[in-house]
């Protein structure tokens, strides 16, 4: 039997457990070509708040009724595809099920990197990985020296930016919802300091961490702290816009930002990305990526919730802020 989390309704604020309908049903037989995915692992994502609207964006809307979208992982479990042997690792569109019956070209194999946890596959050697080497590298082009902030910094695109900016050699302060993530970030992850939104008015915190001021912002959650952020930015400053999660559940229209003026006096350049822009230079970020990993200069944290019947609750830690590190779905065992 294929268990599934079907889109019931479409969210009014925050996503609800009631939004979805959990459905079990035979699992079809195969066309030729056509594979049989077991889900080990399901990522949960933001922008799976964005899926749930019905609004033009840069991918269709789930329809009501059918499989709740998502990026997984899993193994081939049967096979009418000589490319997909069972048994191959892949990486694709599952989908919140357990089973995914889809055409094997729609799934991508992974190669299996010795000492890389499957978990990887997930994040940091997957689409969060290039979200934050691209959204940083690609748009921001940082150098030694400049100071970068970077908002949901101890979320699993935010941790990996920031790190990355240390690379380059840039002062990273990072911005965070308590003092545990703010404690990971400069203790653990090595960024030079660290905000706590929920207790510290960021405007004078970013006054004291950015005494330089701020040459890049790398744009998570919008709302106040973009706006504190656009107050002290630099001359030809530069804002990669990757994710404005503090607007997804938003019922009434949001403010712009005050400062949006800074623009004009500063130069600034600011331009927004969607990670699919960049699939075509993946391999590129996976090697530098698992390479840093080896080193010990990238390190990253998984949220791991157990079972397919959990995500639709799973879900709502992205936006209460209580999940630590990327988070994931443990649907089977491998
Ligand atoms: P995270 O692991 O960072 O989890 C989301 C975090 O956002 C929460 O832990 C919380 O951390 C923070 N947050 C939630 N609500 C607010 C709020 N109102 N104000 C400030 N912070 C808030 O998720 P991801 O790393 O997966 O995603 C991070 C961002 O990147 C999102 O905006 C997402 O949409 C975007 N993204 C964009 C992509 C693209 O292609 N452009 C691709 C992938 C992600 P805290 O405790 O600090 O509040």
């Amino acid at each position: 039997m294929n268990k599934q989390w079907l889109l019931a309704s479409r969210p009014v604020g925050n996503p609800q457990p009631a939004n979805f309908e959990w459905q079990e049903r035979a699992i079809p037989d195969l066309q030729e070509e056509e594979v049989c995915v077991r889900v080990l692992q399901l990522s949960l994502d933001p922008a799976s708040r964005g899926w749930m609207m019905d609004i033009k964006s840069y991918l269709p809307p789930v329809a009501l009724g059918a499989v709740m979208r998502g990026i997984g992982i899993g193994v081939v479990e049967t096979s009418r595809s000589a490319s997909l042997p069972v048994g191959t690792l892949v990486q694709g569109m599952l989908g919140w099920q357990t089973h995914c019956v889809t055409p094997a070209s729609r799934m991508t194999p992974l190669p299996e990197i010795p000492g890389i946890p499957l978990d990887a596959y997930l994040g940091v050697l997957s689409h969060i990985g290039l979200t934050a080497y691209f959204g940083l590298l690609d748009i921001t082009d940082p150098k030694p020296g400049e100071t970068l902030v970077v908002s949901a910094a101890a979320g699993a695109v935010g941790s990996l930016v920031g790190q990355i900016g240390k690379i380059k050699g840039c002062r990273v302060v990072g911005i965070a919802g308590t003092d545990e993530k703010c404690d990971w970030i400069t203790n653990t992850l090595g960024f030079d300091d660290a905000i706590n939104y929920k207790t510290t008015q960021v405007p004078a915190g970013l006054k004291k961490a950015c005494p330089d001021g701020i040459d890049i912002y790398f744009e998570n959650v919008g709302g106040p702290i973009l706006d504190a952020v656009l107050a002290q930015m630099n001359l030809h400053g530069r804002i990669s816009v990757c994710g404005m999660i503090s607007q997804y559940n938003a019922t009434e229209p949001v403010p712009g930002p005050y400062n949006f003026i800074s623009v004009i006096a500063k130069r600034l350049r600011i331009q927004g990305f969607i990670v699919l822009d960049y699939m075509d230079r993946s391999e590129e970020c996976m090697m530098q990526m698992a390479q840093w990993i080896g080193a010990g200069k990238l390190k990253y944290r998984v949220d791991i919730v157990d079972g397919l019947n959990a995500a639709p609750d799973a879900l709502n830690k992205l936006f209460n802020g209580s999940n630590q590190g990327k988070l994931i779905v443990k649907v089977s065992e491998r």
